[in-house]
């Protein structure tokens, strides 16, 4: 939510920045929280979707733990706060020295996701004489039904280990005392919309652990990963998006056994919310069929729109009348054509220096920014609970 007080701050300060709206952001969480404690989950924070330090404070201070994908998220979940045992490591490519880090600090979990990854973990909790507490992660083939590049979940995706290999990777796991088979991970995609991809996942994750337990193993922990969407129109809905329905999911469709536990990564539905990109318009540029709105901020500050054609709501919260409207495209000052931020978008007129506020931002906006261009992002401001 955007008030009154926040533009005049933002009037006072150069553009572009993030502002993050941390009350919004605790009444997300408790809601999150609320509906996962009714039936007992875990939920973890992905760190990749926002690492801004007071979001990841108030995160922690709620009693989340942290899930990562690179030794840099690692080190910073622990700087943070998060518990060692708090913490989920997945990633395709880890380093030796990222899963050194790991062993060493005894981590909650580190989600393998090969088998070639599996004889290096191994090898060196071998030389660290240290046990590693793994998950498996394990690549269910279920279609997201999301964007092609958000989603992770199918054979044909680089994620996690594939049915046909999982047999050698068990037999592996339980000849090595260098590892500690702890739970099986999953995770399909993002923004994902509607409930069918996640009931499938469930269906996959009773055969899997069936499976398993054919192999005489028993799973502490399923994680069944992040991926819920958020209705990006909507930024200030509070009850937008919907966790009630997402874990009633899992808790109607998921067999756990006896004081198995189920976790969450949770990312964008937590914090996409929460974020807007304030920027400048910097000129209205005529054309002969479309006006430009040139903003200083552009795909290096949030490149969401051109990297997955998304929609964010844009709007103008300081024009000077508020019964014009007129048609613009939206445009970043970066020398790329995919530097837009919509197309044909309708706003109040525009001005020269009319405060722009491109909504929903708080999810892979700050994360994913870039210097191309050798471009510089502001610091974020805060409107703290
Ligand atoms: C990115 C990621 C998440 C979070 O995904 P969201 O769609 O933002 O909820 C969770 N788990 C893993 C392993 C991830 O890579």
């Amino acid at each position: 939510m955007i008030r009154e007080t926040d533009i005049k701050a933002f009037s006072q300060r150069q553009t572009p920045f993030y502002f993050y709206d941390l009350e919004a952001l605790s009444h997300t969480v408790d809601r999150a929280k609320a509906a996962a404690d009714r039936y007992g989950f875990h939920l973890h924070f992905a760190l990749k979707a926002n690492s801004n330090n007071p979001v990841l404070e108030l995160i922690k201070d709620k009693g989340l733990g942290a899930d990562c994908v690179s030794g840099g998220e690692v080190r910073k979940a622990l700087e943070i706060g998060f518990e060692p045992h708090q913490i989920a490591f997945a990633g395709v490519g880890k380093t030796d020295d990222e899963i050194r880090l790991a062993i060493e600090k005894n981590i909650f979990s580190i989600n393998v996701e090969s088998m070639e990854e599996l004889i290096v973990i191994d090898e060196i909790a071998g030389q660290m004489k240290r046990k590693a507490r793994i998950a498996l992660r394990l690549n269910p083939d279920v279609d997201a039904k999301t964007h092609h590049y958000i989603t992770t979940g199918l054979e044909e995706n680089k994620f996690g280990i594939s049915g046909w290999q999982v047999d050698d990777v068990i037999e592996l796991v339980s000849k090595s005392d260098n590892l500690l088979l702890d739970g099986i991970h999953f995770h399909i995609g993002s923004q994902i919309r509607t409930l069918e991809p996640f009931r499938n996942l469930c269906g996959r994750i009773n055969a899997i652990q069936l499976r398993f337990e054919e192999k005489g193993i028993k799973l502490n922990h399923i994680n069944a990963g992040g991926g819920l969407g958020i209705d990006y129109q909507a930024p200030d809905d509070a009850l937008n998006p919907d966790f009630e329905h997402f874990f009633k999911v899992f808790a109607s469709l998921i067999d756990l056994r006896p004081g198995q536990q189920l976790h969450f990564e949770l990312g964008r539905s937590l914090v996409a919310n929460c974020g807007d990109l304030i920027s400048r318009v910097l000129y209205v540029k005529k054309g002969l069929k479309t006006n430009f709105l040139i903003l200083d901020a552009g795909m290096t500050e949030l490149i969401r729109p051109a990297l997955y054609q998304s929609v964010h709501p844009i709007e103008n919260l300081s024009a000077r009348s508020l019964n014009e409207r007129a048609i613009y495209d939206v445009v970043g000052p970066v020398c790329e054509s995919s530097d837009c931020f919509g197309k044909a978008i309708s706003l109040h007129k525009s001005d020269r220096g009319d405060l722009i506020a491109i909504r929903a931002a708080g999810a892979y906006g700050e994360t994913m920014a870039s210097h191309y261009n050798l471009r510089k992002l502001g610091d974020a401001m805060y409107r703290f609970a």
